[in-house]
């Protein structure tokens, strides 16, 4: 078992396979259960055979806390809550009505990755409105034995929350602290169509105020030296954004930018990676995607000229 804190664990979802790319984190105690992003359809194999050795079963689970929406962290959300009705899923506002009719979820999720959505994703169901509960930061929500505290933290979603533990002094923070396999390069995930740097940096200070013992990340797992990791993640937000505008003012496609863009990134990460942490990097966040988000932060603020 991948223990956090007591009461605290973690699944690996092996996504496409691969472990360390998706994590849900399991909160258990007096009264309940709760998972924290239980991750897309694909995984629902990994994910109710990681409930059945932690000995969680579905009748004591009774909140389903989403980081954001992305089908990645929330896909499955659906499927769950038509076969346990009674769980409860809590969810930003700008992201509650998604959850409540995919439609336009699943077509921006299908510009995006095509034919690939079904084996990526697996179903995406509805979750019906009277199994929402509608966040906006700033609450306290009693799930799995005790007290989160919700805050609001956009940047990499429009529609992103963290949930802090002050029992254990754990931030579940989704993708707002970025992506690390085993401790390598802390990637910033940009994919389109919400990245917003201002945002970003304001939710980081955020995280940071909780002064958290440690952050779990869905990609993946905690890590115990918030500070350090958040700078990192800043500092690489900060390089990658850069990289793509001046990319903005080069020759050629956004297609072409993209895979530039993404080789760069592969040649850095490199450096101090191997070939296999970097696969699951790959598998974690789509590098190229990661140029769509960032162009559109800029061109919505008048940089480079469409192509
Ligand atoms: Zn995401």
């Amino acid at each position: 078992m991948n223990a956090l804190a007591p009461g605290l664990s973690w699944i690996d979802l092996h996504f496409l396979g691969k472990p360390h790319a998706i994590a849900t984190a399991v909160v258990a105690g007096a009264g309940g259960s709760a998972l924290v992003d239980p991750g897309p359809a694909s995984c629902r194999d990994a994910l109710e055979l990681g409930l059945q050795r932690q000995g969680v079963q579905w009748g004591g689970v009774t909140h389903i806390l989403l980081t954001h929406i992305h089908l990645d962290h929330a896909g499955v959300t659906g499927s769950l809550v038509r076969d346990h009705p009674h769980v409860r899923v809590l969810v930003h506002e700008n992201g509650a009505r998604h959850m409540k009719d995919p439609a336009k979820l699943v077509a921006s999720a299908t510009r995006l990755w095509g034919a690939d959505m079904d084996r990526l994703w697996g179903e995406i169901l509805p979750v019906p409105q009277a199994s929402l509960e509608v966040l906006r930061g700033g609450e306290r929500v009693d799930a799995g034995g005790r007290t989160f505290e919700v805050a609001y933290t956009p940047g990499h979603a429009s529609h992103h929350v963290s949930y802090f533990d002050a029992s254990s002094g754990v931030a579940f923070v989704g993708d707002t602290a970025g992506v690390a396999i085993d401790g390598g390069y802390v990637l910033p995930p940009t994919p389109p169509p919400d990245i917003d740097l201002e945002a970003w940096a304001a939710s980081v200070a955020r995280i940071e105020a909780w002064s958290p013992a440690s952050i779990f990340m869905t990609h993946f797992g905690p890590v115990s030296q918030a500070r350090p990791h958040l700078r990192a993640l800043l500092d690489n937000l900060s390089t990658t954004a850069s990289i793509v505008r001046d990319s903005l003012a080069e020759e050629g496609t956004d297609e072409e930018r993209s895979h530039r863009f993404a080789e760069r990134l592969r040649r850095e990460m490199r450096r101090t990676m191997s070939d296999a942490q970097l696969e699951t990097y790959g598998v974690a966040a789509q590098l190229n995607l990661l140029w769509f988000g960032l162009a559109r932060y800029w061109r919505k603020r008048g940089v480079g000229a469409q192509s």
